[in-house]
């Protein structure tokens, strides 16, 4: 039977191609801006020159200080750039950084974001934004940061490192997964899951053997961009509640943290997520188990597979538990402080997924699925 849901489409427009950056200059003007302010990170002010020389007259100046999480100090030299400038809109080239970086502008200013996506994380699809400030980080929804453009170009991705790609690949991958268990799940979104998830994992192995191949970008950067609109479209779980932790709380690696944690957080809600399970079985080549499936592909792609490996200290597992626990959140399977514990005990050492899954204790009134 088909259940009742929900959707509503976010009002964007996507341009998606190799040599797709050669339509940035026409579709900044058909937006009607004249003075637009380019965002990228340090590594990639040359690229950032380049989009601002392209845009020639259109290009009011560069700010290549967009750093992970969009710390608060960032965001308030752009924000005053913006305004000294006289910018009408920015163009925000790069991974998650610099598109985080041009919706804090958004945020404050109201000027319109054009986004050029470098890397596999989904920012340009969503009305999520964050800031950082003393080491906590805020995030929240809101449609003025929702870029008005996107511009997917797979030759601008062809630089990104392996580990990288792979790493923002599996990130991708995980907006699938929870968005295909979502509270506020739908049709069209847990189809553009299913594929999302399935060009991806087709893709990977191809750039871990050649990172210039542009067919296998093109495939991955099209599943980024369906991934990117499921996680702007629902309501993610206990997978991103842990990341986020884990990342805010510890400062761990963005990409690597969602790759390492994703296999054990979908073995946690497999049994109370069926559909999900089903899709994300046909979308990685009808294996029985997706989220052993996963677990082996990094491996396979020479992905980090333990939290151990990414600096995280064995005593800081209980801190997570709690902050995970704190405040009720969506989640298929209710959450129990010994099945989190065991969970992230199992990912900081990169054991095999399964046991994750096994039944445990539940909580009482942490159940929000
Ligand atoms: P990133 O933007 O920090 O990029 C990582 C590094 O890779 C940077 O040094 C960058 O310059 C470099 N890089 C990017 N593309 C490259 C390319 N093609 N070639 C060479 N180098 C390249 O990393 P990210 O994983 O894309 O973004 C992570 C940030 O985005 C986090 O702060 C995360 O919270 C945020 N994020 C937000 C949302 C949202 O919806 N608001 C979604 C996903 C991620």
């Amino acid at each position: 039977m088909t259940r009742s849901f929900r959707y509503s489409a976010l009002p964007m427009r996507v341009v998606f191609g190799a040599g797709a950056l050669l339509g940035l200059p026409a579709e900044v003007e058909a937006l009607g801006l004249s003075r637009v302010l380019v965002l990228c990170s340090p590594e990639q002010e040359k690229v950032g020159r380049q989009v601002a020389a392209a845009l020639g007259e259109r290009a009011a100046g560069v700010l290549a200080e967009a750093r992970m999480h969009v710390p608060v100090e960032v965001a308030t030299r752009a924000r005053d750039l913006a305004r000294e400038l006289g910018a009408d809109g920015c163009v925000a080239v790069g991974g998650g950084s610099a598109i985080g970086l041009g919706k804090a502008i958004a945020l404050e200013h109201g000027l319109p974001v054009v986004a050029v996506p470098t890397t596999y994380a989904g920012s340009e699809m969503t009305t999520i934004w964050g800031l950082t400030e003393s080491g906590e980080k805020r995030t929240g929804r809101d449609e003025r940061v929702l870029p008005r453009s996107v511009l997917y170009d797979p030759e601008l991705t062809t630089s990104l490192p392996t580990r990288l790609s792979v790493t923002s690949g599996i990130n991708a991958i995980a907006h699938a997964v929870e968005g295909l268990y979502a509270p506020d799940a739908s049709p069209i979104v847990s189809l553009m899951a299913e594929e999302g998830a399935r060009a991806l994992a087709a893709a990977l192995p191809a750039i871990v053997a050649d990172g210039t191949d542009l067919e296998a970008r093109a495939q991955a950067q099209y599943g980024a961009w369906l991934c990117g609109a499921v996680l702007g479209a629902t309501t993610m779980s206990l997978h991103h509640k842990l990341c986020h932790t884990l990342g805010g709380t510890l400062d761990l690696p963005h990409a690597e943290t969602h790759t390492v944690v994703l296999p054990y957080a979908l073995a946690y809600n497999q049994p109370a997520a069926p559909q999900a399970v089903a899709a994300l079985s046909r979308a990685l080549g009808d294996v029985p188990d997706p989220a052993r499936a996963l677990w082996e592909l990094a491996g396979r792609l020479g992905a980090p597979r333990s939290l151990r490996e990414l600096g995280m200290a064995v005593d800081d597992i209980s801190r997570v538990v709690e902050i995970a626990l704190a405040s009720p959140y969506a989640n298929p399977r209710p959450l129990s402080r010994e099945g989190i514990d065991r969970l992230l005990r199992a990912a900081w050492r990169g054991d095999p997924p399964g046991a994750v899954g096994g039944t445990s204790r539940v909580l009482p009134g942490t159940s929000a699925g």
